[in-house]
């Protein structure tokens, strides 16, 4: 057994504390990976903090891990010891319904094994990245390329991926207006990936102040979604619309934004359901309400691979693990530009 240094939340109301674990020895089919670091994720909060009710504790958040490999089993061909290796929201899933033949893992019909909190569809529990250490079948283990800032990498592993999926699926590119509401960790990889996917990006947001940023990260607009005469001047006129925030809010102000036929994503996972939409709203112009759940092993390897070629990393601010509970509270005021990051190097470092 590999004895493993972390961060735990033992309970809903307690803050995170070291916490000292065994990760199984690598199989077979297995890469082990030291932890170099891990982005921190606004469903880390709700998780341990039991907001969607369904903790498991002691609970280790984290699902935005990159580090290098240090052991492997004999079955694994593509990765070696000394590696860089990533690994995201998945450690495994049945590998055999519809959904897995399709490589898309994170739509199991059985429901995939979550990095951490597992058993949110059954079996044991799951701790993850806010370690020093990690064992991962070797199938849901992420190829990362050289050259790149590698803390600043680990974030694509989850808000990379969840926004890159849904502009991928309802086609951002050019000619398409896409809008992305909330400037947090998976908004501004949104801002950043639709602009290199050659659409016309509007940012919206409840902080005036983040605008300049915005247009630096790629928007081509930027909209304070309070304002309803700035709002009323895009009525009708989106193909496209990834929504990440994490609180409940009113949906019809921007359903009213889309063209006929365009398509609200939901990516935020708020604790309460939103107050609308308005069924007008919908039936009237053939607009779609959707939602989107990170994204398939291959398809995360074909974002690490586009974000690489493009030259994008996550905006991240370094922090110790023993900082995590203040940084906890910075995100829950949207005060972090943009994403957290924890530096594994410095477990053992005071706050
Ligand atoms: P985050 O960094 O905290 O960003 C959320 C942003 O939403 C904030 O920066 C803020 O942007 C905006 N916002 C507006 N009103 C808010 C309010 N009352 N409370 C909180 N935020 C508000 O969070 P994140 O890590 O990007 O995650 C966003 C949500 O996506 C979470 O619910 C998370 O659990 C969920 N999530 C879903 C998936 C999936 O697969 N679907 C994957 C990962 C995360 P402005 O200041 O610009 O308004
Ligand atoms: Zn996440």
């Amino acid at each position: 057994m590999i004895k493993t240094h972390a961060y735990a939340a033992k309970a809903a109301d307690t803050p995170l504390a070291p916490f000292t674990f065994e990760r199984r020895d690598p199989g077979p089919d297995d890469v082990a990976i030291d932890i170099a670091y891990c982005g921190i994720c606004h469903s880390d909060l709700h998780t341990a903090r039991n907001e969607w009710n369904n903790a498991q504790y002691p609970c280790v958040p984290g699902h935005e891990i990159v580090g290098r490999v240090s052991a492997v089993g004999a079955n694994v061909t593509r990765f070696k010891v000394g590696d860089l290796a990533g690994v995201g929201c998945m450690v495994d899933s049945c590998g055999s319904c519809a959904s897995c033949g399709e490589g898309l893992e994170n739509y199991c019909e059985s429901g995939f094994t979550g990095t951490y909190n597992g058993p949110v569809f059954g079996g044991p529990n799951t701790w993850g990245g806010y370690a020093d250490k990690i064992v991962v079948k070797e199938h849901f283990v992420l190829r990362i390329a050289e050259g790149q800032e590698l803390a600043a990498v680990a974030p694509l592993l989850c808000a990379g991926i969840t926004t890159y999926s849904p502009l991928r699926h309802w086609g951002a590119g050019p000619g398409k207006k896409v809008g992305i509401v909330g400037l947090g960790g998976l908004g501004h990889m949104g801002v950043k990936i639709a602009h290199a996917m050659g659409a016309h990006v509007v940012l919206f947001t409840t902080s005036p102040g983040k605008a300049a940023d915005a247009k630096r990260l790629g928007a081509d607009e930027v909209v304070v979604s309070r304002d309803a005469n700035a709002m009323a001047a895009h009525l009708n006129s989106f193909d496209l619309i990834v929504n990440t925030v994490a609180a409940p809010h009113d949906l019809d102000p921007f359903i009213t934004l889309l063209k006929r036929d365009g398509t609200l994503t939901l990516v935020g996972a708020p604790a309460t359901p939103h107050p609308s939409p308005g069924v007008f709203n919908l039936i009237f112009k053939r607009r779609t309400l959707a939602g989107s759940l990170i994204g398939g092993i291959a398809e995360t390897q074909e974002m690490l691979d586009f974000c690489a070629k493009h030259g994008i990393v996550s905006d991240i601010e370094m922090i110790a693990p023993a900082q995590i509970n203040t940084a906890y509270e910075r995100m829950l005021r949207g005060d972090v530009k943009y994403r957290f990051v924890m530096d594994m190097a410095t477990m053992g470092a005071a706050g």
